[in-house]
């Protein structure tokens, strides 16, 4: 694996540092997504905060525009408490430099300050106990930052080992999930204890590049090993067509010698996805549009959004299906009937969407449509423009008065009204950003 590691292993950007905070920054952001997406979001994250203290004291808006469109993100969150965490518990006290000078200096000198710095936890309990981070991120941060020997489980290695050593039941069970946790731990640890391998390795390749060579004989075992399995996984045993005739433990693997490759890992019945319809306004009054910052605690929470409200999945969506449909209407079939029935009920959604959010829906046209999935979630949104007036616009959430009251823009409760151009500094979940960019092209 080290040997097949040293040749294949693809160039990223966080595998070319030992820097703890790099590779726990590549960490939490693989979480959940593709390395070729990572990429550019990590370039310019170590580019802007160069150090956990400079995460530490970032404003929250910087922290959110710079992990907009990565998703999840508690984790840009969780990052900026933990990076506080290691300024406030793990900082280190230096000595106070000695000064030269006259002896009312030298009298001071027990006044003079100490210089204090802070140093990334090096221990796998101390980093575990940082928010954000659980047991696979530690073991990937102890192991690929310090070279230490503790296991990483995702869904890459799962694969991998639940191929290699044909393993039937379900990994997501405890029993069997336990079970890998040890087999990933053992083999770490065997790596870590085989230096040879390495050397007898180079001795017999030939063909290895003078980096490869180099690359095994001062190889951090235990940093190679962990990510070899996670390289494996990602290029050779993929989860549609592995190519096991190039991978370099075939002759080890239980399921390619019992032809059982496509039935592992046993994962179990996936959850059905779950359709969800939102509809957005664009509600422009006087050049500048209105969007609001979503609430600590929500899906998304302090990104800013164009107002939407949640309506029901099963209603047809976009402008031409709605066409469609209502040209069927006029012909008399019962199904031809039930479609006209349901392009009434959407249009009553948006009316009621409209009039929850506190908007006169007097001029509301189709804008775009946008569709995305996240987890479960195959999401709908549907958004419409809505031009104002003057005093068209009434708070659904006025702070201290009675509903229905008219407030004057901008209002409370985290909405402005803001340009375009500003509006385009601001941290917007993708289907939002999105919406953004054709409110851009369409004015531009
Ligand atoms: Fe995966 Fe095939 Fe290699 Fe087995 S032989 S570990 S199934 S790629």
């Amino acid at each position: 694996m080290l040997a097949w590691f040293s040749i294949n292993a693809r160039d990223l950007p966080w595998r070319r540092t030992r820097d703890p905070y790099a590779i726990w920054v590549s960490e939490i952001m693989l979480q959940q997504t593709q390395v070729k997406t990572v990429i550019p979001y990590w370039n310019r994250w170590m580019r802007e905060l160069t150090t956990i203290e400079a995460v530490a004291k970032a404003r929250s808006d910087k922290i959110h525009k710079l992990w907009e469109g990565l998703g999840y993100y508690t984790r840009a969150r969780n990052l900026q408490k933990a990076a506080r965490q290691i300024m406030e518990k793990h900082s280190v006290k230096s000595k106070p430099r000695r000064r030269r000078g006259n002896e009312s200096q030298i009298k001071r000198k027990s006044e003079t300050p100490h210089v204090v710095s802070y140093k990334f936890p090096d221990n796998f309990d101390d980093i575990l106990a940082l928010p954000g981070i659980g047991r696979y991120t530690a073991g990937a941060i102890c192991s690929i930052a310090f070279n230490q020997p503790t296991p990483i489980l995702d869904g890459n290695v799962i694969r991998v080992l639940t191929r290699l050593f044909g393993i039937r039941k379900n990994p997501r069970e405890e029993k069997t999930n336990a079970q890998l946790w040890r087999l990933a731990q053992e083999l770490v640890e065997h790596a870590a204890a085989s230096p040879f391998i390495c050397r007898r390795r180079r001795k017999e390749s030939h063909s290895i590049s003078i980096s490869s060579q180099r690359l095994l004989t001062s190889s951090p075992t235990c940093a190679h090993f962990n990510q070899s399995l996670m390289e494996l996984g990602a290029l050779v045993c993929t989860p549609r067509n592995p190519q096991c005739e190039i991978c370099p433990v075939k002759m080890l693997c239980v399921a390619f010698r019992e032809g059982r490759v496509g039935e592992l890992p046993n994962l179990g019945k996936r959850e059905a996805a779950t359709a969800r319809r939102f509809i957005a306004f664009v509600v422009e009054r006087n050049g500048r549009f209105l969007v609001r910052q979503r609430p600590a605690g929500a899906v998304n929470a302090h990104l800013w959004e164009f107002p939407n409200v949640e309506i029901n999945p099963s209603l047809c969506s976009s402008p031409a299906k709605r066409d469609q449909s209502a040209h069927y209407s006029r012909k008399k079939s019962q199904s031809r009937l039930t479609s006209a029935a349901t392009v009434q009920e959407h249009d009553r959604e948006i009316i009621r969407a409209a009039q929850i959010l506190g908007l006169e829906p007097c001029d509301v046209k189709p804008f775009c449509t946008v569709k995305h999935s996240i987890t479960r979630y195959r999401i709908t949104l549907e958004a419409f423009c809505v031009h104002l007036g003057r005093t068209s616009y009434t708070s659904p959430y006025p702070k201290g008065a009675k509903s229905g009251t008219r407030i004057t823009r901008p209002s409370e409760n985290n909405e402005v009204w803001l340009p375009l151009a500003k509006l385009n500094l601001l941290a917007l979940p993708s289907a939002h950003r999105k919406i953004l960019q054709k409110l851009d092209a369409k004015t531009t």
